[in-house]
């Protein structure tokens, strides 16, 4: 039995992936990098906005019509699964089995099931063990990093938001178990992890945040620690310090802030100002001197006024942030900011996005140019899929190198180069291995 498993969505998704293949892998089947020759197709959908939804619904239409063609399972899983539950058999007739994202051990009992013929399987229950999962159960893919989840779920309440429904509420797995994952990963050949949570500033899994990255900082083998993603109100200064300052600890932080007005942020319920989100970045020092720092946007909120938007350029100045990911407000099913008028057109929407997204562009070469013609260290993750020769690389602050191979050589991946950068664009470095 041959098994493909599609992935939308963010880093949790990434390596829930893992995990569910880890499961398929377990039972004895074969993981393809195809659909086309899978036994069992699993769609890892993601919902936080309608246009990750639409492409889900595509893959099915396809799959829909492979179906006809041949016989084979399709299950769903991820957000998307959990928010729609039986209506995803309703407007997806072709999906066999549908697991919600608190459910994940419970696939391959639904897989045999479907084996033997069960129709339109369901787990969408809240499994309070979902978040232990077994490390050893996770089949990981070919990547640089070894990505750990360390706490599921969110406790915040942000107004645009499906993640409270889709993950639950927060559950943290405990340090040692953390620790011991960590531990066993370096024993197998990686120098990098990625911690990740909705929320990795709420942990709570037998001491803090802090607590658990200082005792992963001090596992000999490990060279950089990340993690992703972090809400403003629960930042805290030992945090800033332990980027700014510790030596595993990677100097990049990703704090979403979503708007420049007060006023948004209130509608948005994310808990703080634009003065108390500016005391948190201050905290990574007055020029931030070799931090990174990313943040997401959210434009055209519903209510966002031209000062709003205004607001948020200005803060964008004010902050320049290394990087951002920016997006058109999304209305989500059963989010409270569905209730607030929404009056602005979608091409006023578009032009205020384009506009941050220029100027972000300008920023991020901006930063990237300060490392011209300096060295640093960058780990080797891929071949370079734009350019023959070239392999594709990370700084300790999370950008993106293209380094130049030569013809016929490759790059240790995995390791850590030497690189001296020679260019800059918006979007990448360019370097040499020194
Ligand atoms: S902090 Fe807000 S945006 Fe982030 S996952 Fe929780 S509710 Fe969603």
């Amino acid at each position: 039995m041959k098994f493909h498993v599609a992935t939308w969505g963010c880093q949790m998704n990434d390596h829930d992936s893992e995990k569910l293949s880890g499961l398929l892998a377990g039972m004895g089947m074969e993981p393809v990098p195809h659909w086309s020759s899978a036994d069992l197709v699993l769609l890892n959908t993601c919902s936080i906005r309608e246009k990750a939804v639409h492409k889900v619904y595509s893959e099915l239409g396809r799959l829909r019509e492979e179906k006809k063609r041949r016989p084979f399972l399709i299950g769903v899983t991820g957000c998307l699964a959990q928010q729609e539950k039986e209506a995803l058999f309703k407007r997806a007739p072709q999906v066999d089995l549908v697991l919600g994202t608190m459910a994940l051990r419970q696939l391959p009992d639904l897989v045999r099931e479907a084996l033997e013929g069960g129709r339109r399987l369901i787990d969408t229950g809240a499994h309070p063990d979902n978040h232990l999962f077994p490390p050893e159960a996770t089949r990981r893919g070919e990547t640089a990093k070894a990505l750990v989840s360390i706490i599921e779920g969110c406790n915040h309440a942000c107004t645009f938001c499906v993640v409270p429904a889709t993950r639950g509420p927060e559950r943290s797995r405990p340090w040692k178990d953390v620790v011991e994952e960590v531990r066993g990963l370096v024993a197998a050949g990686f120098r990098e992890v990625e911690l990740l949570g909705q929320n990795v500033n709420s942990y709570a899994g037998g001491c803090d945040f802090a607590d658990l990255v200082e005792r992963i900082g001090e596992l000999q083998g490990l060279e950089w620690i990340r993690f992703t993603t972090s809400h403003p109100m629960n930042f805290t200064p030992r945090l800033a310090r332990l980027i700014v300052g510790h030596p595993k600890v990677a100097p990049f932080l990703h704090l979403p802030v979503q708007s420049g007005s007060d006023a948004v942020l209130r509608r948005m319920r994310r808990e703080y100002t634009v003065d108390q989100y500016l005391e948190r970045v201050s905290w990574l020092g007055e020029e931030r001197e070799g931090v990174s720092l990313s943040t997401d946007f959210i434009v055209g909120f519903p209510g966002e006024t031209d000062q709003d938007f205004q607001a948020t350029l200005d803060l964008l100045e004010k902050v320049r942030f290394d990087a951002s990911f920016s997006f058109i407000y999304s209305p989500r099913p059963g989010t409270p900011a569905l209730r607030l008028k929404d009056d602005l057109s979608q091409a006023e929407k578009g032009a205020r996005l384009r506009r941050l997204q220029q100027r972000q562009a300008d920023l991020t070469e901006e930063s990237n140019r300060r490392l011209v013609g300096r060295t640093v260290p960058v780990r080797i993750e891929s071949p370079a899929a734009t350019e023959a020769g070239h392999w594709m690389g990370r700084t300790a602050d999370w950008k993106n190198v293209h380094l130049q191979a030569g013809p016929g050589r490759s790059l240790p991946f995995g390791e850590l180069v030497q690189a001296r950068i020679t260019g800059a664009g918006p979007h990448h470095l360019r370097g040499e291995v020194a």
